[in-house]
């Protein structure tokens, strides 16, 4: 049972009183979101993830540099052998880390809303992901063109580019090469186009993600779908591909109640708790 302690919004609250457990107004153990906030927000394993990421990003980027055969987007076309090499970076938890929004659901107990993330987006108080900035910084330093692609939209560039350069992170000042969700009509939330913007001038050697859609199309992929892509895309996966681990958010949780966000709460969970296997302990 939950009994709503006024003026305390946080998790931190849970006590045992009597043979009571009172808890503060959030029910956590309805919320799928504690643990991965908790974790990405707290843990040093998360931390230290992330850094082995952007160090292995760093050797992968002197890999590809040395090789003008080396491209990672399937978008890039011909002959682009000799065009200048550029990164492609997610933004949100691949350089931007967002738990404090995410905790903010958690302790308002609600679902992610454009209308509460633009605000928070334009507040421009997104913590780096580590290891990020140092990696920038490291292509920066080779030459390398850093392209920032996110499903940010158009008008929250503002607040975006205040968050990015208040933290020190390399933005062109020349081109724009921070492209967001919407900016040209054909910029829809699938990443394709934008890629396809940035190969026409540069050779992409390498790409930086939290999620399948950061890499490749992978639009309305089911469960399935995904691993295979994992399958096809095999030597690019660690080498022109690089992963932040994002246990929050992403097209892996919609793949498992096939993208349908409008289904009610429990419609959903039933779905994802049908989508894993299962121990089953002889009798
Ligand atoms: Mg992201």
């Amino acid at each position: 049972m939950t009994i709503k302690l006024a003026g305390r919004g946080i998790l931190t609250g849970l006590a045992l009183v009597g043979i009571m457990a009172v808890s503060t107004t959030v029910r956590a153990e309805e919320n799928d979101l504690l643990n991965a906030t908790l974790w990405t927000q707290t843990a040093v394993e998360f931390k230290a993830n992330a850094m082995a990421a952007y160090k292995l990003a760093e050797v992968m980027l002197d890999r590809s540099l040395a090789d003008k055969n080396s491209t990672a987007a399937t978008e890039q076309g011909d002959s682009y052998q000799d065009k200048p090499p550029a990164v492609i970076l997610d933004i949100d938890e691949t350089i931007l880390d967002n738990t404090s929004y995410e905790a903010w659901l958690i302790k308002s107990n609600t679902g992610y809303s454009s209308k509460t993330w633009a605000p928070f987006v334009m507040g421009a108080t997104s913590m780096p992901i580590a290891g990020s900035k140092e990696f920038i910084d490291y292509a920066k330093s080779k030459g390398v063109e850093v392209f920032y692609i996110s499903n940010r939209k158009a008008p929250e560039e503002e607040g975006t580019r205040k968050n990015l350069v208040d933290l020190g992170y390399y933005v062109n000042d020349k081109i724009d090469t921070v492209l967001l969700r919407g900016e040209k009509e054909e910029w829809g939330s699938n990443k394709s186009t934008r890629r396809t913007h940035v190969a026409k001038d540069y050779r992409i050697v390498l790409m930086v993600g939290d999620n399948l859609g950061d890499f490749v199309e992978a639009r309305d992929a089911t469960v399935a779908d995904r691993e295979a892509l994992l399958d096809t895309y095999k030597d690019f996966w660690s080498t022109k591909w690089i992963t932040i681990a994002n246990p929050m958010y992403g097209s892996w949780e919609a793949a498992t109640f096939s993208y349908n966000f409008k289904l009610p709460n429990e419609e959903k969970r039933q779905m994802k708790l049908d989508a894993m296997q299962y121990w089953q302990p002889k009798e």
